[in-house]
């Protein structure tokens, strides 16, 4: 997949990196800037800082830093090009087509179904925990252990029951079974292909 520059700027410019970062770190202004924990590192004071006017983010406890782009590849573990499109998708941005070679699209179109069935799975895990009977249990369960309903939200936890194939019947109107397979949160198992 290749892009060209211009279609980056074109994204860098209609996204604000203050709105991106907002997403995964929660930050406070402070003068012109924004300032929270890094969550490339573990820290209890903030020293990451994103600038809104360059655009930029720095954290002076571990020097991670970069653009929007950076920022996403970093989070979300993914290469440039993905997080051209993640942003691109994201923030409804139309994508040039010409610019996808066809071989490694459709890789990189895997890696991006994959992320997807990951987040809708996380999704389907979280309402089980407060919606299946099972899951109110284990929800209980992490209460009586001392987690607030805001750090279980935060930390995205959720309930997989044990005895069915939740994500394959949640899921599988939506995606390919083999990618769900691949996604490694599908059971295989003999009494499901009988
Ligand atoms: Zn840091």
């Amino acid at each position: 997949m290749k892009f060209n520059n211009n279609f980056a700027e074109q994204v860098k410019a209609a996204v604000d990196i203050v709105r991106v970062i907002s997403e995964y770190v929660r930050l406070r202004k402070a003068g012109a800037n924004y300032v929270g924990l890094c969550p490339f590192h573990s820290e209890n004071t903030p020293s990451f800082h994103v600038h809104q006017a360059q655009q930029f983010y720095h954290c002076f406890g571990c020097n991670a830093g970069g653009d929007v782009f950076k920022f996403i590849q970093s989070v979300e573990r993914i290469t440039f090009p993905e997080s051209l499109k993640f942003l691109a998708e994201k923030y409804g941005i139309p994508m040039p087509k010409a610019d996808f070679s066809k071989e490694q699209d459709s890789t990189a179109k895997e890696r991006l179904t994959l992320l997807d069935i990951n987040q809708k799975a996380t999704k389907v895990f979280k309402h089980q925990l407060r919606h299946s009977s099972e899951g109110k249990q284990a929800l209980q369960y992490l209460m009586e252990r001392g987690l607030s309903e805001k750090t279980i939200d935060k930390f995205d936890i959720g309930y997989a029951p044990s005895s069915s194939n939740i994500i394959f019947h949640s899921l599988s109107k939506e995606f390919p079974s083999d990618l769900l397979i691949k996604s490694g949160l599908v059971l295989v198992n003999d009494s499901d292909s009988r």
